[in-house]
């Protein structure tokens, strides 16, 4: 969070705060309308305190203007500890649940006593809450579900996190294991999980169940048996679950344990029809053990081929296999660059010479170096200057890598008026020219970005839905409008793999597929270390059925201003 947002959501929770304290609607308003004009800054707030201009700001008063100072200067807001002072944690945690308003939480609070999660559990199950003026069914319905989307996002974490989490667990294990892999949705590379999974085998069961209730960073064993251990593990609180296996049942014990469920179902219910019995122990026929080693075997004996973890969801790939038909799904090792990174000249860590540095040790073809434009002034955006000068040094930096194009890039903002923030005769001097929203996130999304994908100029439309996975759910954006004229105009929609966005999602680029708009990957990476999020990206692809020949970043890439084929 930039000093500008941080600032946003202490006033958003003040006002909540007094708004369920019942206090004058008036200050409230005044409140949230702060907050809003600040979420939608595109000047840096601290820069503003520096000339002197905070008062300037449409929507901030002197007394805002006062508290803003006081926090920039101590880190602290009085306002917001008194506003907060006599309301439970609990109550406030309320607020979070989709269909909650402070109205709602404050007639709870004041008719039933609710002060936290549990005790409104409590009334949705006595039927109270209809009578509440106000409140029926349907509302009640409403916050129902809500509740249950809540607890679902509270225990979920991306995938990016999660692999990294898994991934040093089974290399503190693979000594005492034959055989170690995750398992569950983290194996199938879905965007969130909810914990984590992974199946072992190996001579000496107990030992390995063992070592996994020692490993460094368990906070607490929740349970140990003979097969099974689950642990909890600091800082994150996150339960990761271990299952041993004899090795004859490895191969069935993973496809079991890797699921989805749906996908597994379908799976039994082929086997049965065909003679066979499928379990987590093996493939039998009759009483007979026919398979389970590994899990080729049992596809094989249901006369299917291998399907990738990460087409198990029931999405017709079980229909697609018995054809022969599985899409050959992209590979790491197809990428040869990255659309989207960001160097120092913006809010990214490294320069050019490193980046370079980790784009050849990655093996990639190409870089395109994309850093803010001029008006994204909180991830300080480059002026024109600054990226002509930009523009100059990649030109000397390029003589020390021949082997690795740097592609000149930008990633232009979209403005509220549609118009994008660099003038045309500077786009032109680009290689790759990425349209991007990040301010005005409630001004007409759709037509901004339609407005972008039909500038001559513009190449790939960055995170297209503008979702954030630890939050925010994204623009109100008609994705199906933007993906006919993407495909229409041959503009790339981004599947941008930072490890909080992968956004387009799998079920968006499966779409995008199906209606012929080009795809890239953008790692979004704002340091040399997160290259690496390419992984996800190619993650979300293969999720979504994607070839070789669907994604751009498998291409050598033409630089524009030269024309030369990059091979
Ligand atoms: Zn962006
Ligand atoms: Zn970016």
């Amino acid at each position: 969070m930039n000093k500008n947002e941080e600032i946003a959501s202490l006033f958003q929770q003040i006002a909540d705060a007094l708004e369920i304290k019942g206090e004058n609607p008036f200050r409230v308003n005044a409140y949230r309308q702060a907050a809003r004009v600040l979420s939608e800054l595109s000047e840096d707030i601290r820069v503003l305190l520096q000339q002197g201009k905070l008062t300037e700001i449409q929507g901030i008063g002197p007394a805002m203007a006062e508290k803003i100072e006081e926090y920039l200067a101590t880190g602290k807001m009085a306002k917001y500890q008194e506003a907060l002072s006599g309301l439970s944690p609990g109550l406030l945690a309320l607020l979070q649940i989709p269909g909650m308003g402070p109205k709602t939480v404050s007639l709870l609070h004041k008719k039933l006593q609710v002060n936290s999660l549990e005790d409104l559990e409590r009334e949705l199950n006595s039927g109270r809450l209809e009578a509440l003026p106000g409140f029926g069914r349907k509302k009640v319905e409403n916050l129902r579900k809500g509740l249950q989307v809540y607890r679902q996002g509270q225990a979920r974490i991306p995938l990016g996190p999660a692999l990294t989490i898994v991934r040093r667990m089974v290399e503190m294990l693979s000594g005492s294991s034959s055989q170690i892999s995750p398992a569950g949705s983290l194996r199938r590379f879905k965007e969130t999980v909810g914990d984590i999974d992974i199946l072992a085998t190996g001579r000496d069961l107990n030992l390995i169940i063992e070592k996994f209730t020692h490993l460094p960073g368990v906070q607490e064993v929740i349970a140990r048996g003979e097969t099974k251990a689950s642990v909890r593990i600091a800082p994150e609180g996150l339960q990761v679950d271990l299952r041993v296996v004899a090795e004859d049942s490895y191969g069935a014990a993973l496809q079991y344990f890797t699921g989805s469920k749906a996908h597994n179902i379908k799976l039994r219910s082929l086997a049965v029809s065909s003679g066979y019995k499928i379990n987590e122990y093996g493939v039998f026929r009759g009483q007979k053990r026919v398979g389970g080693k590994t899990e080729e075997e049992v596809y094989r004996n249901l006369r299917l081929p291998f399907i990738p973890p990460e087409l198990r969801e029931d999405r017709g790939e079980i229909e697609a296999a018995l054809k022969q038909e599985l899409p050959q799904l992209i590979t790491m090792s197809d990428i040869q660059g990255d659309f989207h990174v960001h160097s120092h000249y913006s809010d990214g860590k490294d320069d050019l010479r490193g980046l370079a540095e980790a784009a050849r040790k990655r093996g990639y073809k190409w870089l395109a170096i994309a850093d803010h434009s001029v008006s994204v002034k909180y991830a300080h955006g480059l002026t024109s200057d600054d990226l002509m000068k930009k523009l100059e040094e990649i030109d000397q930096v390029q003589r020390e890598f021949p082997d690795v194009w740097l592609l000149k890039a930008a990633e232009v903002d979209i403005l509220p008026d549609g118009k994008l923030d660099y003038p045309d005769w500077l786009l032109s001097r680009l290689d790759v020219v990425i349209a991007a929203i990040h301010q005005g996130f409630s001004k007409n999304v759709t037509e901004r970005v339609i407005a972008a994908i039909e500038h001559p100029l513009v190449d790939i439309i960055a995170h297209p839905t503008g979702r954030l996975l630890t939050g925010r759910s994204g623009y109100q954006i008609d994705l199906e409008k933007v993906m006919e004229r993407a495909a229409e105009r041959s503009v790339a929609l981004e599947i941008n793999a930072y490890f909080d966005r992968l956004d387009l999602n799998d079920v968006n680029a499966a779409r995008a597929k199906s209606l012929g708009v080009p795809l890239a990957i953008g790692t979004d990476a704002h340091s040399q270390a997160m290259l690496s999020y390419m992984e996800l990206g190619v993650a979300t692809a293969r999720r979504a059925w994607l070839t070789k020949n669907d994604i751009l970043n498998t291409r050598p890439w033409i630089k524009r201003g030269k024309r030369t084929n990059v091979s």
